[in-house]
């Protein structure tokens, strides 16, 4: 049945959308700010960050195993003596690890770990270039020690780690690179100084640049969730006043609107498949001095009674009860012949009758009633569907004529004959 199924409110800016716009609102217009969303939007952002840097996760990965195996050659260079150690650090040690991180990124169940993964594979990185450090006796090591420099670069802002990830690997590596310099190669004091600040100063800007990435981040992140939020209240609100333009307010039968609508689909429907179609108007009888008798308000309550009773009727796809005007209703029936309609016509009424509703001023009855006209054709391609509705209240205004409180049948089809198809159940 063809009773109005649409039940959505239009929303109001809900907890979670405050908490975004209030978030985007700590974040400011730019800058260095340190944010930490309120969770769950922490979380999500957690998620939106991985999901949004897998990609260049995977190239930086790709692009550091390619440059480690190529400066190996440089390594044949520099130090055709001890090359042997380097190469191990690198092509048994290093780049295997880099391909076991890169192959990690493609575990979507495991990726929440991809951060210290990734942060360990760095690590693997950057302990290989401190040993070559150690290793290498001549002065070429402050060869590798440039390429110290450059994986702090690339940790900050090319692998995407998060600041906390990226601020623990570089205090390791620094470490690291800090013990081998003074307990191992007894590095001269100058250069040990610069070399630090060197170091120092290039943890500082990754850093920096690091943040403003992980800021430009949050507000994209909070921007599509504005934006999906105000895309769903609008839906939510086009299919609200969708609602609101086809349904009855005071019964939620459909309105006018909605009757036409369905008619006019069902009557397309009823050309196509040849099948008949059935309408029929029910006015409530004396429903004026019901009104001046019981008041407005019993009126109204009435009306709710009587559309109920009405709308069980309409019980198939195709069928449709509305709310015609005032205190007239009308059922849109498929598929459904003259006899049927009016059988169903009757039932209407009887049901109604039944409801039992006081009407002491009412002339044919003590009860409230309601008159029905039937009308039904198959239509063709020729036929109007205004001749059905003017057939259905002619026939409504010739069961008040004939004393109310009763059903007439259209005395002839309008249009064609109609032919029977489906049978409808009959209470
Ligand atoms: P008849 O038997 O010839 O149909 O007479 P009637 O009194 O039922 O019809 P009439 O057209 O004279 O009066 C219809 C009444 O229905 C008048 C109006 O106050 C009332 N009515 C229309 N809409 C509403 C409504 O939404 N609520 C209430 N309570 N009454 C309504
Ligand atoms: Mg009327
Ligand atoms: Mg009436």
């Amino acid at each position: 049945m063809h009773n109005i199924d649409i039940n959505v409110n239009v929303m109001t800016p809900g907890p979670e959308m405050e908490m975004v716009r209030k978030a985007r609102e700590t974040l400011g217009e730019g800058g260095l700010k340190s944010v930490r969303f309120p969770e769950p939007l922490e979380s999500a952002f957690d998620e939106y960050y991985r999901e949004k840097t897998l990609k260049h996760v995977r190239v930086a990965l790709l692009t550091g195993f390619i440059l480690y195996a190529v400066f190996g050659l440089v390594d044949g260079l520099l130090l055709p003596a001890d090359r042997a150690h380097m190469w191990f650090i690198r092509y048994a040690v290093v780049c295997p690890t880099v391909m076991a991180g890169l192959a990690f990124t493609y575990l979507p169940h495991l990726r929440r770990f991809m951060q210290p993964v990734v942060s360990l594979v760095m690590l693997v990185g950057s302990l290989g270039i401190v040993s070559m450090v150690y290793y290498d006796p001549t002065p070429t090591k402050n060869y590798y020690y440039s390429g110290i420099l450059l994986l702090i670069m690339g940790a900050f802002t090319f692998v995407s780690l998060r600041l906390r990830y990226a601020v623990c690997w570089a205090m390791a590596t620094t470490l690291a690179y800090e013990a081998v310099a003074i307990f191992f190669n007894h590095t001269d004091v100058t250069i040990l100084i610069q070399n630090t600040f060197s170091i120092v100063a290039t943890i500082i800007i990754g850093a920096f640049s690091n943040s403003l990435m992980e800021n430009y981040l949050r507000r994209d992140f909070l921007n599509a969730n504005l934006l999906e939020y105000e895309n769903r209240q609008l839906q939510n609100a086009t299919l609200e006043l969708r609602r609101l333009s086809i349904s009855d307010p005071l019964t939620s039968l459909g309105n006018r609107r909605q009757f036409e609508v369905m008619l006019d689909q069902e009557w397309l429907r009823a050309v196509r498949s040849e099948a008949p179609i059935a309408l029929i108007f029910f006015d409530i009888d004396f429903f004026k001095f019901f009104n001046d008798n019981y008041g407005h308000q019993a009126g109204d309550n009435c009306l709710k009674l009587v559309a109920q009773e009405l709308g069980g009727f309409a019980r198939r796809p195709g069928d449709t009860a509305a709310r015609y005007g005032g205190e007239e209703f009308v059922l849109l029936l498929s598929g459904v012949g003259l006899d049927d309609a009016a059988s169903i016509a009757e039932s209407c009424r009887k049901a109604v009758e039944a409801l039992q509703v006081p009407h002491s001023h009412s002339p044919v009855a003590r009860v409230v009633t309601v008159s029905a006209g039937v009308a039904a054709m198959c239509p063709d391609r020729d036929a109007s569907r205004s001749q059905l509705v003017e057939a259905a209240d002619k026939a409504l205004y010739r069961a008040k004529l004939k004393g109310r409180n009763r059903v007439v049948s259209s005395k002839k089809e309008p249009g064609k004959r109609v032919r029977q198809v489906y049978p409808h159940a009959v209470n």
